[in-house]
């Protein structure tokens, strides 16, 4: 009998500890990659778009008239609360959230945006379903259950604003870009900006980085785009300069 307990202990004891080495491990890894990330400070960045800055991530806001459309919505909905206050934007004001993807750090700020149809692509749908997962038993999720699902190449006219949607899957399976009256392309986390040129994205975070990586070329042939707008490593106005020597 004693011996019985001596190997349950041991057992035990053995899975604590390599909980512990993975959970310091996925930690530590988890911090160094956030800080080399450089989103912009919340405020107006370009003509009617504002950058709202969470931690290590941002969304942004269009406006359209006395309305605004979001790309994606923050990783703490009282820090996205805020921030919008300073810029005096009403979130009832908002009629919707294009969302690049469901991650955790984009989705937070959804109950906020009770007046806003919330879209995302049809593929992304598995990270909510629990069909696909970035870690085991894990799933995706958003507070709302009547978004709306996204084909790839797919054109939206919201308000005044024309969105066309291309599907970049990889960080996630249906992670998407919106391309927003031509010019502003929002990319979410499928590519990396350093220095004003384009990089891949963060593999730690990354459901098929091989994947992610190869979809990136999906954006770098855009004639009209002028701008890019990351969730990680702010922007860019000089698009072509950005994708001139992409190689994947
Ligand atoms: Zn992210």
């Amino acid at each position: 009998m004693k011996k019985k307990i001596k190997i349950v202990l041991i057992i035990v004891g053995t899975l604590v500890v390599l909980f512990l080495i993975i959970g310091g491990v996925f930690f530590y890894k988890f911090n160094s990659e956030t800080k080399k990330m450089h989103p912009v400070a919340t405020g107006k960045i370009v003509d009617n778009i504002y950058a709202i800055k969470d931690d290590f991530v941002n969304m942004y806001v269009i406006k359209d008239s006395n309305q605004y459309v979001a790309i994606d919505a923050g990783k703490d909905i009282d820090v996205v609360a805020a921030e919008l206050k300073k810029l005096d934007i009403n979130p009832d004001m908002v009629i919707a959230v294009l969302l690049t993807h469901t991650d955790a750090d984009h989705v937070a700020g959804v109950p906020l945006f009770k007046n806003a149809k919330i879209y995302l692509a049809k593929e992304e749908e598995k990270m909510l379903t629990g069909e696909k997962q970035k870690i085991p038993f894990v799933s995706n999720s958003i507070s709302r259950k009547d978004y709306i699902l996204l084909e790839d190449k797919q054109t939206l006219i919201i308000g005044n604003e024309n969105s066309f949607s291309i599907l970049t899957e990889g960080h996630t399976t249906g992670s998407m870009c919106y391309q927003v009256n031509d010019k502003y392309l929002f990319t979410g986390d499928i590519l990396s900006l350093v220095d004003g040129k384009l990089g891949p994205s963060v593999k730690f975070f990354d459901l098929d980085h091989e994947m992610a990586t190869k979809s990136i070329s999906k954006i770098t042939n855009l004639p009209n785009v002028e701008y890019i707008f990351t969730a990680h490593f702010g922007y860019t106005n000089n698009y072509k300069d950005a994708v001139k020597d992409w190689k994947e």
